[in-house]
């Protein structure tokens, strides 16, 4: 059995004082929901985890970062380590998110540094990978994957890729409102978790989460929570409003496979 996890990108938004704000409202919807049962976590801008740590005390919400960078320390300006991220309270790690692929050059090699780091401080890293819109009407979904897969988890070992979130997220579907149908999810989720067995057996493919991204609502999410590959969701655009994020948790909760 694989554990729902539902996580919260927010991107850049929110000050601290919003963060906080939205971090009270969800406590208030989602505190009946039972922290062994659904990973809740979200994901607020650099400046705001703290807060939002505080925040979340007692709650069964954790936190994560939208980034990070592989150094321990060092002159290395604007980056965030592992362990500020642990010492600010973060459980989770986003890496290789689409955007900062596309806008910041995130590659394959930088994810590998990242996921590798995340690892070793004892955090958990949601690696996402995904095609474009392009790479899929060409047929390269797979290809896509595949490359993502092996060149994000290189030289990972079995061992350590026990502690793994996949993420994925057709970039076609990302804060376009378009959702890929609970067909291609799954195909799409099968495909990967096969990838991952060949790189570690099936047995711990099986146990590996893997989380749908891409313009996911409450009107969705069941649909797609449904799919035997599907082990829950990365939000972007409905976490920022408490009412959304919370329906998306709520439902995905109701989902028993
Ligand atoms: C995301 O940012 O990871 C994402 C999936 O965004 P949205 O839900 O807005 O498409």
């Amino acid at each position: 059995m694989r554990k729902t996890i539902i996580a919260g990108n927010w991107k850049m938004y929110k000050t601290i004082s919003e963060a906080i704000e939205l971090v009270n409202a969800l406590k208030r919807e989602l505190f009946k929901l039972d922290g062994d049962d659904i990973d809740i976590v979200l994901c607020p801008p650099f400046t705001a985890l703290s807060n939002v740590f505080e925040t979340l005390a007692e709650s069964n919400m954790q936190l994560g970062a939208q980034d990070v960078f592989w150094e321990e320390e060092g002159a290395f300006t604007g980056e965030v380590s592992c362990r500020m991220l642990k010492d600010a309270g973060c459980k989770f790690v986003i890496i290789g998110h689409s955007e900062r692929r596309q806008y910041f050059g995130e590659t394959n090699e930088s994810v590998n540094k990242k996921v590798k780091a995340v690892l070793k401080e004892g955090l958990v890293p949601i690696m996402c990978v995904g095609e474009t819109i392009g790479e899929r009407e060409r047929g390269l979904t797979f290809e896509v994957l595949e490359n993502h897969l092996k060149g994000g988890l290189k030289d990972i070992s079995a061992q350590e890729a026990e502690n793994l979130v996949i993420a994925y997220e057709p970039v076609w579907a990302i804060g376009t409102g378009k959702t890929a149908t609970p067909d291609q999810a799954q195909e799409a989720h099968k495909y990967i978790r096969r990838t991952l067995a060949t790189m570690y057996g099936s047995e711990l493919a099986s146990s590996i989460r893997i989380q749908y991204g891409g313009s996911v609502k409450a009107e969705n999410i069941s649909g797609i929570m449904q799919q035997e590959d599907v082990d829950g969701a990365l939000v972007g655009g409905a976490s920022l409003k408490t009412e959304s994020f919370a329906a998306i948790v709520k439902k995905a909760s109701e989902v028993i496979k």
